[in-house]
């Protein structure tokens, strides 16, 4: 029987030289592996109480809503700059070369409401260290952050200190 990890297909020198990029269409092209991937994810959470799934633009939104549907919770979207139509909290983060912002509706998550953020892979940490900030600036708590993939090498887990965080596969 084939793991998660399985479906994974691997991309030497993309997008970059030096980068192995860990594809996940090759997961999502698989009815058995897709399954896999979100049963796997939705797992970790089986011992969290959360009243909100957050995901991140664009591959948190694949796995974050099926989760959210599936244990019948809202879907909150954290989205790149300037998509959001109404009132926003921005925060701006660093990549390798230059910076990013994301963003969430100010009304999306009410003060008190426990929330996991999804993602599908924890590279560096810069992503979601910004997601968590976003959230609890809106007043929300963060229960749990759940990835398919951790690029354990690269210590984002570092930046996410004092938060649960789980991931389904680990790279070194
Ligand atoms: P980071 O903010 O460094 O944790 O990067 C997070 C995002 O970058 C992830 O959500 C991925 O979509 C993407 N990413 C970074 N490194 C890789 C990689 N080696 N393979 C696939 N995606 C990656």
């Amino acid at each position: 029987m084939k793991r998660v990890e399985d479906y994974v297909r691997s991309i030497p020198d993309f997008p970059e030289p030096g980068i192995i990029f860990r594809d996940i269409t090759s997961v999502l092209q698989d009815a058995d592996g897709l399954q896999l991937a979100i049963d796997s994810m939705q797992a970790c959470l089986k011992d969290t109480e959360v009243d909100v799934i957050a995901g991140t633009e664009s591959r948190g939104f694949i796995f974050g809503v099926p989760i959210a549907y599936n244990l019948h919770k809202p879907f909150v979207p954290i989205r790149k700059k300037g998509k959001l139509p109404c009132e926003t909290v921005s925060q701006s983060y660093d990549l390798e070369y230059g910076s990013a912002t994301i963003e969430m509706h100010k009304d999306s998550i009410k003060p008190g409401q426990k929330v996991a953020i999804v993602d599908d892979l924890i590279a560096t940490g810069g992503t979601i260290e910004a997601a968590i900030k976003l959230v609890e600036e809106l007043g929300g708590e963060v229960v749990k952050v759940v990835f398919l993939m951790e690029l354990a090498g690269l210590k984002g887990r570092e930046k996410l200190a004092g938060y649960d965080v789980a991931s389904v596969i680990k790279y070194d």
